[in-house]
């Protein structure tokens, strides 16, 4: 397969289609990026490595880190994290307080707002330290020591983070939050804030595309547990464009609001997508482009 060929010619075919999304402004922070920015990376499990554009330029990764914190719960509690977080896709936009009342507080899934609350306040319960710690285990993911959170970025998402703040109020009062609100919601923003370039994300996730194993070797989860991040990746990752992203790309995935993607084709590759403007659903608008095309070209989507 030539993945270099492919990605450029990808490449060049999604830079200058008029973009129709919007950047993420109710975060001041995301507002002021650069939103012509646009850069893909590759990376396969044989050790391939491709990258195009700004892949090397770091953004906000925001709610992909929602697959980081759950794989380390999950890593800590294993069966017992699904009795306070649900495996169902919502259906509903990724910060909607609607169905929480009627699901009684259990959130539908560990990578809407509500759900990574939950796994962040499971995290502040079982981690020493739980900022340190949850970056540490994301350097080992990476095996790179550099990468962090962005206290500018988690600043601006807390002084306007009035929505997020309802929500984790609103568990608590149902008992599935055990600390303290505030305490959980700091937690939630440092973890929205962590940046990495797209070659930095096609790595980090490369465990989720080799078993549950890091590329040297080193195990993060079973083989079981591996197949269920992916399938959730598959259903929920991105929020009430999930069926669309499976219809059109087929691979499992998770998006940000800071315009980045990242997709997992197990036993093969990741691929790392960034362009800052997002569409209705939240969901980069180039990013998802380019994945379509580029599973269509390589006809290597899991379907
Ligand atoms: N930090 C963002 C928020 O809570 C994350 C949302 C996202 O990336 N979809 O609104």
């Amino acid at each position: 397969m030539n993945f270099k060929e492919i990605i450029e010619g990808v490449y060049r075919e999604v830079k200058d289609i008029d973009d129709r999304g919007k950047l993420a402004s109710y975060i001041p922070e995301l507002a002021q990026v650069n939103p012509k920015r646009f850069g893909i990376h590759l990376s396969t499990v044989d050790n391939y490595q491709f990258g195009v554009g700004h892949y090397t330029e770091r953004f906000s990764i925001q709610s992909i880190s929602k697959v980081l914190a759950l794989t380390l719960a999950y890593k800590i509690k294993n069966q017992r994290i699904w009795k306070r977080v649900g495996i169902e896709p919502s259906g509903t936009s990724f910060n909607s307080l609607v169905q929480l009342e009627a699901d009684k507080g259990i959130p539908r899934n560990p990578f809407i707002n509500a759900g990574a609350m939950v796994i962040a306040d499971i995290l502040i319960t079982h981690l020493k330290n739980p900022k340190k710690d949850f970056i540490a285990f994301v350097r080992s993911l990476s095996n790179n020591p550099s990468i962090d959170y962005s206290e500018t970025v988690a600043a601006s998402e807390k002084s306007v983070g009035y929505r997020n703040v309802a929500l984790c109020n609103f568990i608590k009062s149902f008992g599935n939050i055990e600390n303290h609100p505030q305490v959980v919601l700091d937690f939630y923003f440092d973890l929205c804030s962590i940046e990495m370039n797209c070659q930095e994300l096609s790595e980090t996730f490369l465990f989720l595309a080799h078993d549950g194993k890091t590329l040297s070797g080193t195990p993060v989860l079973t083989n079981h547990q591996t197949k269920r991040i992916n399938a959730l990746m598959q259903t929920c990752g991105f929020y009430d464009e999930s069926g669309e992203f499976a219809f059109k790309v087929g691979l499992p995935g998770k998006s940000g609001v800071g315009g980045g993607i990242i997709a997992i084709n197990p036993d093969r590759y990741t691929i790392a997508v960034w362009s800052p403007r997002l569409n209705a659903k939240g969901n980069s608008y180039k990013g998802v482009r380019v994945l379509e095309k580029f599973t269509k070209k390589t006809e290597s989507s899991i379907f």
